[in-house]
């Protein structure tokens, strides 16, 4: 039997479409993609934005016409919050709520009859000893499915590349940002613990990948539910074989601890590469939404990263210097109350922050937040100017950054893909380097010189 699974939407996403993709391969079923005659649909959905919505509507309607005889079964988080929505689109057999992750393979496999053979599936055999009665309810990659739990958390790691792996570690948020849908999407913050995600990280290692992208809802958050430490996960991490670098996707400014810093700057698997929302650059939008530092601490964070972790800037090559920082700043436009003044402090803000790079994200009003009902809302063709602007602006300080950087020794991690004969990767600081491809060069670190 041929199954095909969309995602939509982030990293978590990804890690846990590629963890079903492994439990539907394990039962033996064939993944296939949406165009290749599959006999039912798995899509993984997303709601950050209204568009987002109806990207996925859209997406449900589409296969469904395809194959109108093929069941599609819909997670993530639109399917969260809009779950009778999702249920009365037509071809839709199941949709699967956030606490249900843990039996999204399970219960599929029972809609289409697929009875896993536990002699070639051992995950499947009634006797497939995990720990049942762990507290923290981890979902085990594969034994675990049938385990269901309420507020647990979906262990999660993707597999679809050679070099590169994201590995879930934390779920939900408790920040309850006044703009943001996502604690009411994937719950309350939570995190499995320690030791699963070092079996995880094993687990990867043992497929030959060389890189592990930590990614969460709050991931910075971790230790929540089981009472350790975001940093001691770090170290733990760090001790295990076969993995050579790890990248922290997006950590609050908060909680990029000095302490953590100080740990990754004593020399460690982890890269000079961080994702810090920022969301705006102005202390009144920033205590309006609910965000929990004001721009002197986020600028001070910043600066405490560079001083720790870069050479000063101009000091001579001397081929032992540590390269300058790669900060990618998250950035929402068109917050409700976002006067034009307060948009150029904004931008005035990010250009003496000079981050190599901004995610730029226009506001997109999301039922049921506070924000959704504050005055001052932003016409879209004002938010769509000060898009532009900000992506302009993001061009410029990339192109500075990579100007900063040139003539520096680095470290290149090849990938497997070929382009028009070129093969690329990431430097330790995520610049891109190209050359001409080479098979045997693919999934190896070389230095270079940016
Ligand atoms: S911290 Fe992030 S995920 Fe949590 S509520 Fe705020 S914006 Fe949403």
């Amino acid at each position: 039997m041929k199954i095909a699974l969309v995602t939509l939407g982030c990293k978590l996403n990804y890690a846990e479409t590629s963890t079903y993709e492994r439990g539907f391969i394990a039962a033996g079923l064939e993944p296939v993609g949406w165009r290749d005659g599959a006999d039912a649909f798995l899509v993984n959905t997303c709601t950050v934005t209204e568009t987002a919505n109806r990207k996925c509507r859209s997406e449900i309607r589409k296969l469904h016409r395809l194959n109108p005889s093929a069941p599609i079964f819909v997670t993530g988080c639109y399917a969260e919050l809009r779950s009778e929505e999702v249920a009365a689109i037509e071809g839709v057999a199941r949709v699967f709520r956030a606490s249900e992750k843990a039996v999204v393979v399970p219960e599929t496999l029972e809609f289409l009859r697929v009875k896993p053979d536990a002699a070639t599936s051992p995950a499947f055999s009634p006797d497939f000893v995990g720990d049942p009665t762990s507290k923290q309810g981890v979902t085990d990659v594969l034994g675990g499915f049938r385990r269901r739990a309420s507020n647990d958390i979906f262990g999660a790691y993707s597999s679809g590349e050679r070099t590169r792996s994201f590995l879930k570690v934390q779920d939900g948020c408790d920040n309850f940002c006044r703009y943001c849908t996502v604690p009411y999407a994937r719950g309350r913050s939570r995190n499995i613990p320690i030791c699963e995600a070092v079996r995880m990280a094993r687990e990867i290692a043992a497929a030959g990948i060389r890189e592990i992208v930590l990614t969460g809802v709050n991931t910075g958050d971790f230790g929540r539910n089981t009472g350790e430490s975001f940093l001691d996960l770090l170290k733990a991490l760090n001790e295990v074989e076969g993995i050579d670098r790890y990248r922290i996707s997006s950590i609050e400014p908060n909680l990029l601890t000095e302490e953590i810093v100080d740990w990754i700057a004593s020399g460690t698997k982890f890269q000079p590469h961080f994702h810090i929302p920022l969301q705006v650059g102005c202390d009144e939008l920033l205590a309006s939404m609910g965000r929990k530092y004001t721009t002197a601490d986020f600028a001070a964070k910043i600066a405490y990263v560079r001083s720790s972790m870069e050479t000063p800037s101009g000091a001579p090559l001397t081929g032992g210097e540590r390269l300058p920082v790669f900060f990618g700043i998250d950035v929402m436009v068109g917050l409700p109350g976002e006067t034009p003044e307060l948009f150029e402090r904004t931008y005035r803000f990010l250009e003496e922050l000079r981050p190599a790079f901004i995610h730029v994200f226009p506001y997109s009003k999301r039922p049921g937040t506070p924000a959704a009902v504050m005055p001052g809302q932003v016409p879209p063709e004002v938010k769509a100017e000060r898009v532009a602007r900000l992506e302009e602006l993001c061009a410029r300080l990339h192109s500075e950054f990579e100007t900063r950087c040139k003539g520096m020794r680095a470290t290149v991690l090849w990938e497997s893909r070929e382009k028009d004969g070129t093969m690329g990767g990431y430097t330790d600081n995520y610049i891109r380097i190209t050359r001409p491809y080479d098979p045997d060069r693919v999934n190896t670190l070389e230095k270079v010189i940016i």
